[in-house]
């Protein structure tokens, strides 16, 4: 069995806590997000250096610990990416990526997850670094989605920090 692509629209995060981890993404200033994604990937790092098969889905149609890791660390990598863009230019189009496929051509599921557990916080620090040089007047300018969701910087950042504390969920069942 392999995993079932993941197309649904998760934009409704915004709107409302997240039924199965918990996350409301409401909950919190948004400059504190540098520090909730550093905090989330120190999480990470502890897990996947931490005991138990990293490698083992838990069922056949679910991603592993290192898997999840990967996803994680490239989705810290794209969403630094997009952040980018939307702070050097005017509305941009993101362009698109298929997580999927991405998973498949960089082989996740074969990783060491001693790298993954170094690769990810390099990451996410990046990414927090960019957030935290956001200036008051730019947490409302906007970037589009290829599926036509429109962001701003704020439901960004509130958008972007759901995703891998629901992935620390979806690998350790603690809800946020
Ligand atoms: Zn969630």
């Amino acid at each position: 069995m392999t995993i079932e692509p993941d197309t649904k629209d998760w934009t409704w995060v915004l709107r409302r806590p997240c039924p199965e981890c918990g996350f409301d993404t409401q909950s919190f200033a948004a400059p504190a997000v540098p520090e909730m994604i550093v905090a989330n990937a120190a999480a990470w790092r502890d897990m996947l250096t931490g005991p138990g098969d990293l490698r083992r889905r838990p069922t056949p149609d679910k991603w592993s610990a290192v898997e999840y890791g990967c996803h994680v660390r490239d989705v810290f990598r794209l969403y630094d990416q997009r952040l980018e863009l939307i702070l050097s230019r005017d509305d941009p189009l993101f362009p698109n990526w298929d997580q999927d496929a991405t998973a498949v051509a960089e082989r996740y599921a074969e990783q060491d997850p001693a790298v993954v557990a170094a690769a990810l916080p390099e990451a996410a620090q990046a990414i927090a670094s960019r957030f935290a040089g956001v200036t008051a007047g730019q947490w409302q300018r906007t970037g589009r989605r290829s599926d036509g969701a429109s962001f701003t910087v704020e439901t960004f950042a509130r958008y972007l920090i759901h995703d891998p504390i629901h992935h620390l969920y979806d690998v350790t069942g603690q809800r946020a």
